[in-house]
């Protein structure tokens, strides 16, 4: 069986630089717990927790003198309260996420509505959103939620996206919002790395040599999910966090097999991956 990797795949820069942060940190003896998944994958969150830096889901849980805040990054009062409470900060939070909280600070002091296409749930936009008043901003994720909104109270309006989406699924709701809206400007926050990815799904899923592909990363992870969506759109797609995960069963007809992974998903469970199918 033939293995063919996308282009482009697995840790981005982002994740990069905050898995290396936290295994410096704990390499130079120090004590930490993260606030939330340092990353969403599963291997990475055991792998830390072996180098003694735990995951945890409240700033009031850390017993250790460091609190870490993950690559997705946390809202400024986090900051606040973590140093009230005595606590050294480890920030790993990537820079783009960062651009995002100063340009939408921005657009706020300039007077603009804030959209935020997202998943109110996914500590992202909790970061962005968590710290501001209810009247100030809005997040949409379906053209419905879009309608029930009487947009003509905000003489203008600016658009964010959560970095890790698909942009083109929530084009029909930035759309509507342009319909329904006086003034509508749309920032440029999808991450490169994430584009990058997903480009590099697509061009594996129309590849007429492909039979099947396999996608691997955590089971919370928004940017996964969304390469398996682009993938399994087009070919049979399994979504797997490690090599045991691959049920044989699925390949048994397959010739050539695509593999991607999400930008939460260290090199090595990419070549475990590999190494299990080309094995078969
Ligand atoms: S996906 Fe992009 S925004 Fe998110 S951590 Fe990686 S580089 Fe940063």
């Amino acid at each position: 069986m033939k293995v063919i990797r996308a282009a482009k795949y697995g840790f981005c820069s982002g994740v990069r630089i905050a898995d290396l942060k936290v295994k410096r940190f704990a390499a130079a003896g120090g004590r930490g717990a993260i606030l939330g998944q340092v990353v969403h994958n599963e291997r990475v969150v055991q792998e830390m927790e072996e180098l003694g830096v735990r995951t945890v889901d409240e700033i009031l849980s850390v017993a250790e003198p460091t609190i870490v805040f993950s690559a997705h990054g946390v809202p400024p009062s986090f900051h606040d309260e973590a140093i009230s409470r005595g606590l050294q900060i480890l920030d790993t939070t990537c820079k783009f996420v960062y651009d995002i909280h100063r340009e939408s600070k921005a657009a706020l002091l300039d007077g603009y509505h804030l959209v935020f296409i997202g998943d109110p749930k996914h500590r992202e936009v909790i970061g962005y959103t968590h710290d501001l008043a209810p009247g100030v901003y809005h997040i949409m994720s379906t053209v419905d939620g879009a309608e029930k909104v009487d947009w003509s109270r905000y003489p203008k309006i600016k658009i964010f996206y959560q970095t890790t989406l698909n942009a083109s699924d929530f084009e029909p709701v930035v759309r509507r919002i342009e319909q329904l809206a006086a003034r509508v400007e749309r920032g440029d926050t999808i991450c490169y790395a994430t584009r990058e990815n997903q480009d590099a799904a697509r061009v594996l899923a129309q590849d007429p040599q492909i039979d099947v592909i396999i996608v691997i990363g955590g089971k919370e992870s928004a940017n996964t999910k969304h390469l398996w969506d682009i993938c399994r759109a087009s070919k049979p797609s399994y979504l797997v966090q490690g090599a045991v995960d691959i049920d044989p069963q699925w390949l048994s007809h397959a010739r050539t097999v695509g593999l991607t992974a999400g930008a939460s998903t260290p090199d090595y469970v990419v070549d475990e991956v590999e190494q299990k199918l080309a094995a078969m």
